[in-house]
This record gives C-alpha cells, sequence and structure tokens, in this order.
C-alpha cells in the first residue's frame, strides 16, 4: 500500500490537505461521533468535564443524576455538606480532591460570574481546576464555541498524522487550529478523540483495520493484518 510515510516531507499544502481528507474520512467512520460525557447544560458538562480526569466517562455519566439532582447548580453545589459530595463522588476516586475543586469551582462561580459559566476562554480558564482542555470542552459543546481538545488521544493522533511533533498541549492546539477552519474545531477534536478510543491505542494501534490507514505516517505502527488488527477494535469509547 502506498501510505503518507513515501511523502516524507510534505509541502504546506499537501499537509492541509491530507489532514482534511483524513477528518472527512472519520466524520464518515463515526458519524455519531459527540462529547461522551452526558450534561444538560454548561455548569453540568462544566462540572462533569472536572470530574472525568482520572476515570471513565461511563462512570462520571452514572454519578451525573445523583449529583445534580442534589446540587442543581452552583449556588446549591457551593453549598453543599463536603462529606455528602464525597460520598457522591466516591465511585469516582481522587474524591476528596474532586469535591474541593467542585465547591471551589462553584464557590468562584457564585462570586464572580452571578452563578452563570461564562462564555468566554480567558474566563473559563481562571476558575480553580479549570485548565484550557476543559474550557474547550465547554465551550465547544455547551456554547457552540469552536475548541480544540487538546487531551491525551488528540495529542497522539496529531502527531501520528504528522501534523505536528509538538507535545505542549497549548502547541499542538494552536498548531493544528491553524490546518483547519475554526468552524471545524470541535467536531475535529470529537473525530480525533474517538478513533483514539476505537482504534488508533496508545499501544497496539488496529492500523490494519484503520481507514486512514493510506494517509497516516504511522500506518505499521500496530499491526497491519486485518484480522489480528480487527480484534484490537474496540466499538465504544473507554469501558
Ligand atoms: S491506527 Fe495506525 S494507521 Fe490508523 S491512524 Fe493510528 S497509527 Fe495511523
Amino acid at each position: 500500500m502506498t501510505t503518507a510515510a513515501d511523502d516524507p516531507a510534505p509541502s504546506r499544502t499537501s499537509l492541509v490537505r491530507r489532514a482534511r481528507k483524513i477528518d472527512r474520512v472519520l466524520a464518515e467512520t463515526y458519524p455519531d461521533a459527540r462529547c461522551e460525557l452526558d450534561f444538560d447544560d454548561p455548569f453540568q458538562l462544566l462540572v462533569v468535564t472536572v470530574l472525568s480526569a482520572q476515570t471513565t466517562d461511563k462512570r462520571v455519566n452514572a454519578v451525573r443524576p445523583v449529583l445534580f439532582g442534589a446540587y442543581p447548580t452552583p449556588a446549591a453545589m457551593a453549598a453543599a455538606p463536603r462529606d455528602d459530595l464525597e460520598r457522591i463522588i466516591g465511585p469516582l476516586g481522587f474524591f476528596r480532591a474532586k469535591t474541593e475543586s467542585l465547591l471551589k469551582l462553584s464557590a468562584a462561580l457564585v462570586e464572580r460570574y452571578d452563578g452563570q459559566v461564562p462564555p468566554r476562554l480567558d474566563d473559563l480558564v481562571t476558575l480553580p481546576g479549570v485548565g484550557r482542555k476543559t474550557a474547550n470542552v465547554v465551550l465547544g459543546n455547551a456554547f457552540d464555541v469552536p475548541g480544540i481538545t487538546v487531551d491525551t488521544h488528540f495529542g497522539r493522533l496529531a502527531r501520528r498524522f504528522g501534523w505536528t511533533e509538538e507535545t505542549d498541549p497549548v502547541k499542538v492546539e494552536h498548531a493544528i487550529g491553524a490546518l483547519f477552519p475554526r468552524r471545524d474545531w470541535t467536531m475535529l477534536s470529537h473525530h480525533l478523540i474517538w478513533h483514539g478510543r476505537r482504534r488508533c491505542h496508545a499501544r497496539n494501534p488496529a492500523c490494519g483495520a484503520c481507514p486512514v490507514a493510506r494517509w497516516c505516517p504511522a500506518y505499521g505502527e500496530g499491526p497491519t493484518d486485518p484480522v489480528a488488527a480487527a480484534k484490537l477494535v474496540r466499538t465504544e469509547g473507554r469501558a
């Protein structure tokens, strides 16, 4: 198979063309790609994104109804008894630290933003426990403001695709942002994260069952045999 590895130093134009082709194929492959965390409003998305650190989206989704049933607003959560929050968040691990984060985050929303989640990156990143990754998830999915979410999957795939050699998430964000129209940033993030969770794993990517293999310079990093590769494909994200 002729692959992108046969073109080791692509021009800027061919890099952009190839990157957009990969995104289009991933969009066709994963038509349901979206944020895998459940939420009803920006506050919920902000909180569940903070809670999703070091655990799975599925576990966070399971805790969500109880958490917001008891504490539906920043004001209610800021006034929550610590031990009750710890009990609810317990199944997610790191429950003491996560409870502390939620109490501080909710209090900051009440004190500084009148109990509303601000729809601007510059404001979001001033909130306790909120970095660019979380802020971009909230902007892109709760406010329809395009954002690139550089999580571990996104960074790994961007490097495998040869889109950037950067490892710093902010540099990755800017480098990839320059390859795509702004309007595509949020869905691009979902496509890469879904592909990373289902096929392009950190170890043993399913190269032989990969729809973008012919455009990927890292083709061959995992098994290229179709049968062996098919066994590595997950139909769901993180369990
Ligand atoms: S699975 Fe293999 S071929 Fe596909 S994107 Fe990942 S490294 Fe490239």
